[in-house]
């Protein structure tokens, strides 16, 4: 039998979501090279903002200028799209095509208001909001980043915030302190074939409430 057509283990879009600074990026890394079926396929997405040293077009991004967003977005090709620290960010509708032709799950590493138009579009969506351990390291790992200017960070920092109130309305939350734990997890909810939730426990989100206040606290220091 062809696992990928067998009942739970029908690929399904899996949605990452979180504050820049929480290590979305590397788990998603983690899981596109786990051996698994069925797989991940990494939903490239479409931006205006620049590229980043090291970023290639179609494999990090597709870059693009801003009238061609806009034109792609006025003819529907966009599944969800979203305006982030200033630029606009946007998923074409082909990943989802793509991700089924291949018998995958579709990875998308996208914001909150991204995240809800997907799980809006296609039920079957699970949707995964992952937060570092404390807000301290939210800041520490924008900082070490160093990619950003301190009006960008502020403006990175004050977007995380807005995300982590918006954590309560995902299906699952995953803590990433140690990467390798946070992957696995991941990669059972996935494996599990969850039918999605789409709101956090009380003691999830109490767990986000306190990174919030801590990253009030440290406010003076953004
Ligand atoms: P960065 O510029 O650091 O690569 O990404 C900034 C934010 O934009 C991240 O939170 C990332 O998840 C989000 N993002 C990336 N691609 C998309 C997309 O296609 N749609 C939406 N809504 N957000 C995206």
């Amino acid at each position: 039998m062809n696992p990928a057509k067998s009942g739970s283990d029908s690929p399904f879009p899996v949605i990452l979501s979180g504050p820049s600074g929480a290590g979305k990026t590397t788990i998603r890394d983690r899981l596109l090279a786990e051996a698994r079926s069925p797989g991940f396929l990494f939903s490239v997405s479409m931006t205006t903002r620049a590229p980043r040293p090291r970023e290639r077009d179609g494999v990090d991004y597709r870059f693009v200028s801003r009238s061609r967003f806009e034109t792609l977005v006025d003819s529907g090709a966009m599944l969800e799209y979203a305006t982030v620290h200033g630029e606009r960010y946007g998923t074409p509708r082909d990943n989802l095509d793509r991700a089924r032709e291949a018998g995958a799950h579709l990875l998308l590493d996208i914001d909150v208001q991204g995240a809800r138009q997907v799980w809006e579009a296609v039920a079957e969506a699970l949707s995964v909001f992952i937060v570092p351990p404390t807000a301290e390291r939210i800041v520490r790992q924008l900082r070490a980043r160093g990619s950003e200017n301190p009006e960008q960070l502020r403006r990175r920092l004050t977007n995380a915030r807005s995300e982590l109130t918006a954590a309560a309305e995902f299906d699952r939350l995953v803590v990433n302190d140690r990467i390798e734990e946070a992957v696995d997890e991941v990669s059972a909810l996935v494996a599990k074939g969850l039918v999605p939730r789409r709101r956090l426990g009380a003691a999830e989100w109490r767990y986000v409430k306190r990174i919030i206040g801590e990253l009030d606290a440290l406010r003076p220091m953004w």
